[in-house]
């Protein structure tokens, strides 16, 4: 297994929360075993959710908890010259005309009433596939015609490859946005291509997200060596049953900190969450005891990164 370099990606649209924390020092603890890199990218391209104080929140929750990382922004000023996905919209184009080249991407002017219409989940059922719609900025998105009898190779970390198919959920998933900005799909395939990241850690909830982006990449010519991309997803940190999220009113790591909560107390929440064998009150700690865990029991629910995931 090939692992040299893997990501924190945290999206600015709120602040960071304890879950959030959770994703990042499992990334630092499989890095530091691997000896691999960690670049922090910082996903912008939703810029109507985006603020500049959730940006700086980052960077400050990182040095709070004194979490390092090899590559990217160290100031909300140089990730908005250098390091906004804004910098990229040309690549994420580019990706963009191979599959219009390919004739794989139709027109779609579905609203999201429409299509809880046709689903209740809203899974696209194809409605504009035929229709054949021009292309018209705020107007159209594009979608991927995708064939749900193509199987997905998921290189899990701790199993063995796997097969896997795309979920009904992900069917004719968005390439492009009616804003024309890219679909979170295309650009974290791109972006992870772009900064040669090898390895990805995230939550169980991006599952499908994982499916999509790796079936993506097959389509691509560009995509070079995606498939070879080992996944670890990770439980997600539940308080009193419910998934955290920043809308639902969750202890942003901002407040906790304004009601006194020190580094230590952050990690030691963090490990009791975990179980961890012992006490831990820094990230060298906790990335010891989390690695011990590891390697004595794969039966730990946090451990087991294999799907299908009980449902969050
Ligand atoms: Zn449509």
């Amino acid at each position: 297994m090939k692992i040299t370099k893997t990501r924190l990606a945290p999206t600015p649209s709120g602040y960071l929360h304890i879950g959030n924390v959770l994703s990042f020092l499992i990334t630092a603890s499989l890095a530091k075993k691997h000896a691999a890199k960690i670049l922090l990218r910082i996903d912008d391209l939703d810029q109507k959710r985006v603020r500049m104080e959730y940006i700086q929140d980052i960077f400050d929750t990182l040095d709070f908890l004194e979490i390092p990382y090899d590559e990217g922004p160290k100031s909300s000023k140089e990730f908005i010259q250098d390091y906004s996905q804004l910098n990229r919209l040309p690549i994420y184009k580019e990706y963009i005309n191979e599959l219009k080249e390919k004739k794989l991407v139709f027109t779609c002017n579905c609203s999201r009433k429409t299509l809880l219409k046709k689903h209740p989940k809203r899974f696209y059922t194809g409605t504009c596939l035929q229709r054949d719609l021009p292309w018209s900025k705020n107007q159209t998105a594009l979608r991927l015609i995708t064939n749900l009898t193509q199987t997905v190779n998921i290189n899990h970390y701790t199993e063995n490859q796997q097969v896997h198919q795309l979920p009904n959920a992900m069917d004719f998933f968005v390439i492009q946005k009616k804003d024309t900005y890219p679909s979170y799909q295309l650009a974290s395939l791109v972006d992870d291509i772009y900064f040669d990241v090898d390895f990805i850690v995230r939550g169980t909830d991006l599952w499908d997200s994982t499916l999509a982006q790796v079936y993506l990449s097959n389509q691509l010519l560009r995509q070079q060596t995606f498939d070879q991309t080992v996944f670890y997803h990770h439980q997600l940190y539940k308080e009193e049953g419910k998934k955290l999220s920043k809308s639902n009113g969750s202890y942003s790591i901002r407040q906790m900190i304004k009601a006194g909560v020190k580094k230590e107390g952050i990690y030691r929440t963090i490990g009791h969450y975990l179980n961890l064998p012992q006490e831990t009150t820094n990230l060298e700690e906790f990335s010891s005891q989390f690695l011990l865990l590891m390697n004595q029991s794969s039966k730990s629910g946090i451990v087991n990164s294999s799907p299908p995931f009980k449902a969050d």
